[in-house]
């Protein structure tokens, strides 16, 4: 079987085993042996994937970005491609939190309920507390560390900047430091071939995360708060179906068919995995190697995007911010919701790219506004299933973005001249 099926209908094969194996097991009784050591089989084999493409996750992500910012030598084709990515991030982003909003405004979840309801789930909980000054001030700490220890603990963000540092210094350093990038490209170019190797296991791995995921949902809950699941998938899925295909095909002509065989590798890892970080290695492969985005355009915006743009995450907290607002019966004028906004926006930019860290944020745009943080309560039990479309929607972005950044880039004079 192995042979003949090709890896992405195998990852489709493994969705579909998963998500239902997933349903047979949350009709069990608890506790039935069978169920039992199901779940730990996949809880097995869901970790062992993670934990592989953590494993390449840190080597990878800073040689990419090294190599990236090394290969854009031409000093204002750097700057181009600097413009433009941020430029796009920050596009995508406020038009998703628009979209959050105006599905809220729409639908109205959470008409006609309200927070008393859930006096059980919120009387003991109290959300961790940070205020806007203090989490501005904590990210931008978190920028600059000791290389070293950034790179042995993971943190992401801090090793994204280290190596657009780096990646900097060599372009400026020219060809003294020829051999040093020529090195870090090979470190890259061994990531991505060990990605492959790990991306044989991804069938079973997406298998196993999805059973887990399933079977393991409280469905009373999702059952009282279906309506607002319903508003916050929907929107995210037009946001990740519409929006940014349509996007992608007015800037380079690329038909959604197209963009979705290249991409689902990666969607599919993300929705499994709720983690655009985790996925990181995937997106990489699949920009590079199926959407043929060249190396130091992709290798750039990939990176920075599985950290900084985060469609799905902004959506989500403008659209639950109005929820949570209209649960409390609060009414938020224009002036709140430029704050929660801005304040979605900085949070997706901030979050980590792991599973439910919007859930942090969140609390963040609540208070900027004064609504109720205990409300997270009601909103921590749903996350894992809504994280998954969100990451999925995560991580579009930033394939979509590389693919926009080099329609873009190559096109002189689109936005301003490379050589004016
Ligand atoms: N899980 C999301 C991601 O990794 C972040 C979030 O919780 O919104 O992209």
């Amino acid at each position: 079987m192995k042979s003949r099926l090709s890896l992405n209908k195998q990852i489709l094969i493994g969705c579909l085993a998963g998500v239902a194996a997933g349903v047979v097991l949350a009709g069990l009784e608890p506790g039935d042996p069978v169920g039992q050591g199901t779940l730990y089989g996949a809880k097995l084999v869901g970790t062992l994937f993670l934990d592989l493409l953590r494993m390449v996750l840190i080597p990878l992500v800073f040689s990419s970005i090294v190599v990236g910012v090394a290969n854009l030598r031409a000093h204002e084709q750097m700057h181009r491609v600097w413009t433009l990515t941020l430029g796009f991030f920050l596009l995508s982003m406020a038009l998703a939190i628009v979209l959050g909003f105006t599905a809220a405004e729409v639908f109205r979840p959470g008409e006609g309920m309200q927070l008393a309801l859930f006096a059980e789930a919120t009387r003991d909980y109290q959300a961790r507390q940070m205020p806007l000054a203090d989490y501005v001030a904590q990210f931008l700490h978190g920028l600059f560390q000791n290389p070293i220890k950034a790179l042995a603990q993971g943190d992401i963000l801090a090793v994204v900047v280290i190596a657009l540092v780096l990646g900097v210094a060599m372009v400026v350093g020219g060809e003294r430091y020829k051999n040093l990038r020529g090195f870090v490209e090979e470190v890259q170019e061994l990531c991505l071939l060990v990605v492959g190797w790990i991306m044989r296991l991804a069938p079973f791995g997406i298998a196993a995360l999805l059973l887990q995921l399933v079977a393991t949902q409280k469905l009373d809950l999702l059952q009282s708060l279906v309506h607002f699941i319903a508003v916050i998938i929907g929107s995210t899925v037009v946001h990740g179906a519409v929006v940014l295909p349509l996007l992608l095909y007015l800037v380079t002509g690329m038909s959604p068919l197209r963009f979705w065989r290249g991409s689902r590798e990666a969607l599919i890892t993300a929705f499994a995995t709720s983690s655009s970080a985790a996925t990181l290695p995937v997106t990489l492969r699949c920009t590079e190697q199926h959407l043929h985005v060249k190396k130091d355009i992709a290798n750039f915006v990939v990176p920075l995007g599985a950290t900084v743009n985060m469609d799905g995450t902004a959506l989500y907290e403008a659209a639950a911010a109005l929820f949570v607002a209209r649960l409390a019966g609060i009414e938020l004028d224009l002036a709140h919701q430029l704050v929660i906004f801005f304040v979605a926006m900085l949070g997706a930019v901030g979050a980590p790219g792991i599973p439910s860290v919007g859930m942090l944020s969140m609390v963040l745009v609540l208070q900027s506004v004064g609504l109720p943080t205990e409300a997270i309560a009601i909103l921590l039990p749903i996350d894992r299933i809504l994280d998954t479309v969100r990451t999925a929607v995560n991580v579009e972005g930033d394939m979509v973005g590389s693919l926009i950044v080099q329609k873009l880039v190559n096109k002189p004079g689109s936005i301003r001249s490379t050589d004016s």
